[in-house]
């Protein structure tokens, strides 16, 4: 018999999950330890990795004696802690610094997450300034590690870093970006303190974190950068042949090769080929699609005249076309609000979706690029606002928000891509799978009458697709970085500066790119299968749940929709 029970597991691992990484915990809304952070060491991730074997003990344990309920709970429970004691051999925490993530990038978004309201929030902040230089002498400690092991990134991943931590050097403390959350704190706390305040933050910047950047770019100058692989390829590494396949399965949460993802690459991007020369042909047109994709580009027509434009743009589609048609195929729709703002800067996706707290504190936010409003095609509009917002990201975000859900589900840590495969999970072929499936739910809605909006939905979709042959091309088949470059241009519409951009994403995140297209196919085969095998019975609103209710990986989500099927054959 055992003391233990469900509860005090899940609780004892959210505890433990937040104190060992402040910053995460800073992310889910948690203030207990916005004061420190996260000690970035060898022997903290095998700490953590000694710890998940007892949480993983005690889940199989409890196996045995709960009920049918807490069964499934410890399912996905015991999925989410296996993930990181299956990847933590490939050593995922060598690679802490590219030029999408990192300390350069990533540290001025804690208070972005948390913003200071009271005195203790600000002192908290000056405290996490105060601790970065420490910080960083860590970070460098594993980095010369992974060095003395060989275990680099291609240089293509550290473009910009080095001057990314001297930025951070130069100019007046009054307009670093660190100073940016104290600009305002007389108003907050009046003039004595705040004046106070303002004053510790000076130092804490100068003595924290600007002497934590420059001794971060004098490494990365000096060791790191000369020391980078020369194969893009992360096969080229020791233990890379292991390694990208954890990846793989981190990724795809399935055990699909590196040569199975490849082929069905291939044939996705022909398939898609074939449906866009019928669109063609039903446009009436006599062009080859890369005549069509040229005059596409060329004409103005297809793109915004403005900012307002297009954010007027995805408010119609959103609001008017598809919210009001959302409980024709599902039960309920999200409960929390949902915001479409601009992103800040231009330096962004087209549009992209950050989930709110689940107190409702922060509400869940579409970000839009308006930036660039005049290269964002209309026709890709109703496919990325399916994808990004509704009944995409949003729904399903704000559906793992379940008041009885433990927290590991609702807040997934949604940064330190680069850690993977040893990290808790991000679930990206579910995540990302359920968006590209939402995009072909635009035929459900009837959304997709206009041939070029289908036309749309397919450059998105064919894009996805091409990331299964150029990821497994350069990583495990010898593919050169030109040569996955020439095949995006091949068979996208996009344009060199993006592909480019794309590929240097794939080099730097092994296997990350594959999950969206292996997970709406997924999702795809399980509904044809419930099609199928329920006929008159098959009940789509009822398939949803179904899905949504599985967050977690592919594996479970297969056996989640075969019981749904087998339960309601013998109903
Ligand atoms: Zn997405």
């Amino acid at each position: 018999m055992t003391d233990d029970s469900l509860d005090s597991l899940l609780s004892d691992f959210w505890n433990w999950r937040l104190q060992q990484s402040p910053e995460f915990a800073t992310m889910a809304g948690s203030k207990l330890y916005n004061h420190i952070l996260e000690e970035f060491t060898e022997a903290r991730f095998e700490a953590d990795f000694e710890a998940c074997k007892v949480f993983l003990a005690r889940a199989k344990a409890l196996g045995s004696v709960v009920g049918s309920e807490e069964k499934e709970e410890l399912e996905f429970f015991e999925a989410e802690v296996e993930t990181f004691v299956e990847g933590f051999p490939h050593g995922g925490y060598f690679f802490p610094i590219n030029y999408m993530e990192g300390v350069q990038v990533d540290f001025q978004r804690l208070t972005e997450w948390a913003p200071p309201s009271d005195l203790k929030d600000f002192e908290n902040v000056i405290a996490r300034y105060r601790l970065f230089p420490a910080y960083i002498k860590q970070i460098v400690g594993v980095m010369q590690k992974a060095v003395s092991k060989g275990l680099t990134n291609h240089a293509c991943s550290m473009k910009g870093v080095v001057d990314k931590c001297r930025e951070h050097l130069a100019g007046e403390i009054q307009d670093s970006v660190f100073f940016a959350p104290f600009k305002a704190v007389n108003e907050l706390l009046g003039d004595e303190a705040g004046s106070k305040v303002q004053e510790e933050a000076r130092e804490a910047i100068t003595d924290g974190m600007r002497l934590g950047f420059s001794i971060l770019a004098d490494f990365l100058e000096k060791e790191y950068v000369p020391a980078c692989r020369k194969d893009v390829a992360v096969t080229s590494l020791p233990g890379g042949q292991e390694l990208y396949k954890a990846c793989l399965r981190f990724h795809t949460s399935t055990s699909l090769t590196a040569e199975e993802i490849h082929q069905r690459g291939l044939e996705e991007v022909k398939r898609i080929e074939d449906e866009m020369r019928i669109i063609i042909q039903e446009l009436g047109l006599k062009l080859s699609l890369e005549e069509f994709i040229k005059q596409l580009r060329n004409d103005k027509q297809n793109f915004y005249g403005s900012a307002e434009e297009l954010l007027g743009a995805f408010h119609t589609i959103i609001w008017d076309r598809v919210d009001p048609q959302l409980t024709k195929i599902f039960k309920a729709k999200p409960k929390g609000a949902l915001e479409i703002t601009r992103t800040p800067l231009a330096d962004y996706p087209a549009a992209f979706y950050i989930a709110g707290t689940s107190d409702g504190a922060r509400p869940s936010k579409l970000f839009v690029n308006t930036h660039k409003f005049d290269s964002q095609p209309k026709y890709e509009m109703v496919s990325l606002s399916l994808h990004e917002a509704l009944p995409g990201h949003h729904l399903q975000g704000d559906y793992i928000q379940r008041d009885d859900w433990p927290e590991f589900r609702k807040v997934m840590e949604d940064r330190a891509y680069s850690q993977a495969p040893t990290r808790f999970p991000i679930n990206t072929a579910y995540v990302e799978g359920w968006g590209l499936y939402s995009e072909t739910l635009g035929h459900d809605l009837g959304l997709y009458s206009d041939p070029m909006d289908r036309y749309g939905h397919l450059s998105e979709e064919i894009f996805r697709a091409c990331r299964l042959v150029v990821d497994t091309g350069m990583h495990a088949l010898g593919w050169s970085r030109e040569q996955a470059v020439q095949y995006m241009m091949d068979h996208t519409a996009a344009s060199k500066e993006n592909i480019v951009g794309e590929v240097d994403r794939y080099v730097t995140w092994p296997g990350q790119a594959v999950g969206y297209k292996i997970g709406q196919m997924k999702i795809l085969e399980l509904r044809k299968r419930a099609e199928q095998e329920l006929g008159e019975k098959f009940d789509i609103k009822e398939f949803h749940e179904v899905v949504l209710k599985a967050a977690g990986p592919l594996d479970l989500l297969e056996r989640k929709v075969d019981e749904h099927i087998k339960r309601t054959l013998s109903s």
